[in-house]
């Protein structure tokens, strides 16, 4: 595996595969990876000639009250993880590389960014729109993948690729969870033993309002229900349950299939934020 750690080195690499008709598939990641992350990468190299994964922890995507001097930095361990699963490319920037001391670069999408984990965490989505498109466009790849665990984010990278004619397929991968449900995180290692325990609740309340729909259903009692679930674990704070449509991210009143429905939820567990979601009809 190649890694690299400044633009140009990065470019000049991946320019000369792409001239050669290498196709190029990306996933940018925050690293601290696991099997979520991995598994996005053997997705690509299924219809890719070249995967390439960069490591990033963009600090524009972090708040000032939010865990960036202490997200996990754990780049040895993924390199070794990215080597053995047959990744081709590791780019590894610092933040000198990815943004000019004199920036003055900012994406706005309101009606996608300002909502649920926007709302929660202002100007997140900003900087994630940011570091996105600056990643696409030093690596050009024909294809993203995107996990749909980090579902408006994968709505809001469609919908920007789209908008600046990237030429770049925007894939999402499934969800990968723990054996009791639990989706993979890269902050689920900030959890005490016992708030692990407490957090499969989470996607026992998703199954459980998945199997509760029924087409053309309310949506109300079933968000009431998932809170009330939630909401019995003293350690939970629950900052949003609701019902959304997949194409606008808005709630929807009734269970509309057009719609395709999307369950989406974050809590606070202690003092770490756990996001999911859950399509209601597949
Ligand atoms: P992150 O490192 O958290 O920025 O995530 C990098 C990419 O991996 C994003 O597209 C995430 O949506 C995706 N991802 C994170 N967790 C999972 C998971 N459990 N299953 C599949 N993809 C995931």
């Amino acid at each position: 595996m190649e890694i690299h750690h400044t633009v140009a080195q990065c470019k000049l690499a991946l320019r000369d595969l792409q001239q050669k008709g290498q196709k190029i598939g990306f996933i940018p990641t925050m690293g601290a990876l696991h099997q979520g992350h991995l598994s996005l990468v053997k997705m690509a190299q299924k219809s890719c000639d070249i995967v390439v994964v960069s490591i990033y922890v963009n600090p524009t995507q972090f708040g000032p009250n939010e865990d960036f001097a202490l997200y996990p930095r754990t780049l040895t361990e993924d390199a070794l993880k990215l080597q053995e699963v047959g990744c081709n490319f590791l780019f590894a920037p610092s933040t000198e590389e990815i943004y000019y001391p004199n920036e003055d670069l900012y994406i706005q999408m309101p009606s996608l960014s300002k909502r649920w984990e926007g709302a929660m965490r202002p100007g997140h989505f900003e900087g994630v729109a940011l570091v996105v498109t600056k990643l696409l466009g030093i690596v050009r790849p024909d294809k993203a993948f995107f996990g749909h665990k980090d579902f408006q984010q994968s709505v809001l990278i469609r919908q920007l690729a789209r908008d600046l004619f990237l030429d770049c397929e925007i894939i999402t991968g499934p969800t990968l969870r723990e054996a009791d449900g639990l989706a993979m995180s890269s902050r689920n290692r900030y959890l005490s033993a016992h708030e692990r325990s407490l957090a499969p609740v989470i996607y026992n309340t998703l199954m459980h309002i998945k199997k509760k729909s029924v087409m053309g259903a309310p949506t109300e009692p079933l968000q009431k229900e998932a809170i009330q679930l939630l909401k019995a674990v003293d350690e939970i704070h629950v900052d949003y349950f609701d019902i959304v449509s997949s194409k606008t991210l808005e709630p929807l009143q009734l269970l509309d299939p057009s719609q395709e429905p999307v369950a989406i939820v974050a809590v606070k567990l202690g003092t770490t934020r756990l996001l999911d979601n859950m399509k209601i009809f597949d």
